[in-house]
């Protein structure tokens, strides 16, 4: 049965671009591929309103995560956490022997300016990691002002952005911003199946890349570039099934136009967020609410997994609270290419099965 998906991803994917993928093979080194890889990039830029580098891998967005890390961080590297994936990058930085550093707050809680302006200020930073979207509390960290403290105040230290949960839902300047890296998979608002994921590099990232010996194989970003100069083709074996959904998808969000998708993502946001507010409370701290997903604190203490339960048999699905916020609190993803209806309608399926 067809389960409708509200989870913070792999979210729900359209059958148009399901079908997409059931194509026979071809070659990755072949002209067609190529073209296929070439379209795929330049709508990419487009949608983004960028003129950096883009790199789309087979993988998860965790290998773009510690890509980024591989390919351009050397010195000391600053993590600011505030849920399991911001923690997630600290853990990988630590993993791949870097010098790490965090600066946490409390889950739930964004990270501020003032907070990475007190941490940097005590110096020898060379890159700053930032989440857009905290999927595990649902809390939209303010990556543009963070930048612009950044910028401003230390022009020399790398930002590397994790817009997992946010790239082609939310919205955000990557070139003014001047972000260095940023990183997305394809299963969230992009509203793929999994198993592509994407970084964004700019220019400075990309030489910087080109200075660090050990940056590591498969993510390296001068190796992608240097496949691409060759007919478009990418180092090694790409999901060549996907990369034909993300071309149809690609061509549906510049159907649709990218601020018109904002937009219909900060609609659906509003109303997910005022029902939890009628019903229950909103999780993350005000002014700091994700626009793809929102979470509820469950102050009615239902058994979200028997709710969950429920919904499954009206064919839709949301997601319980991560780690330790599970049962205490649950998520209603409202990313890709959802619409207010779905939104409606799940919500409805809640106040109906709990009585409310
Ligand atoms: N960062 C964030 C913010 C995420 O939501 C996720 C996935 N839930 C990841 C990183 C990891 O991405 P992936 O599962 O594609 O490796």
């Amino acid at each position: 049965m067809h389960k409708k998906l509200f989870i913070p991803g792999p979210t729900e994917v359209r059958e148009e671009v399901l079908k997409a993928q059931a194509q026979w093979m071809i070659g990755h080194r072949s002209k067609d591929f190529g073209e296929l890889n070439k379209r795929v990039i330049e709508k990419t830029k487009q949608v983004l309103n960028t003129k950096n580098y883009v790199f789309w891998y087979t993988s998860s967005g965790t290998g773009c995560m510690e890509g980024a890390l591989r390919n351009v961080v050397t010195g000391k590297v600053l993590h600011t956490v505030n849920g399991a994936f911001s923690d997630r990058w600290f853990k990988i930085s630590k993993a791949c022997g870097k010098q790490a550093a965090s600066v946490a707050v409390e889950w739930g809680k964004a990270v501020k300016p003032e907070l990475v302006d007190t941490e940097l200020a005590k110096g020898g930073y060379q890159a700053l990691t930032i989440t857009q979207n905290e999927t595990s509390t649902g809390v939209r960290n303010p990556i543009e002002d963070i930048a612009k403290l950044v910028r401003t105040k230390y022009p020399d230290v790398l930002i590397l952005v994790d817009a997992v949960s946010g790239l082609m839902g939310d919205w955000f300047e990557i070139d003014a911003l001047g972000l260095d890296v940023v990183v997305a998979s394809s299963q969230k608002a992009v509203a793929l199946p999994p198993g592509l994921a994407v970084s964004v590099v700019s220019q400075r990232a990309l030489d910087k890349c080109r200075t660090v010996a050990d940056r590591g194989y498969y993510f390296d970003y001068d190796a992608m570039l240097k496949r691409y100069e060759k007919d478009f083709q990418t180092p090694t074996t790409p999901a060549i099934s996907l990369f034909w959904a993300l071309d149809l998808e690609l061509d549906s969000i510049l159907k649709e136009g990218m601020q018109n998708r904002y937009r219909r993502h900060v609609e659906m946001a509003k109303f997910t967020r005022e029902w939890t507010a009628k019903y229950w409370q909103v999780f993350p701290e005000a002014g700091y609410e994700s626009v793809t997903l929102t979470t509820a604190a469950n102050t009615r203490s239902v058994s979200v997994k028997d709710l969950n339960g429920e919904l499954g048999k009206r064919g839709m699905q949301i997601s319980n609270g991560y780690g330790d916020l599970k049962e205490k609190t649950f998520r209603i993803a409202h990313m890709g290419d959802l619409t207010m209806a779905d939104m409606k309608e799940v919500t409805a399926a809640i106040v109906d099965i709990l009585k409310l």
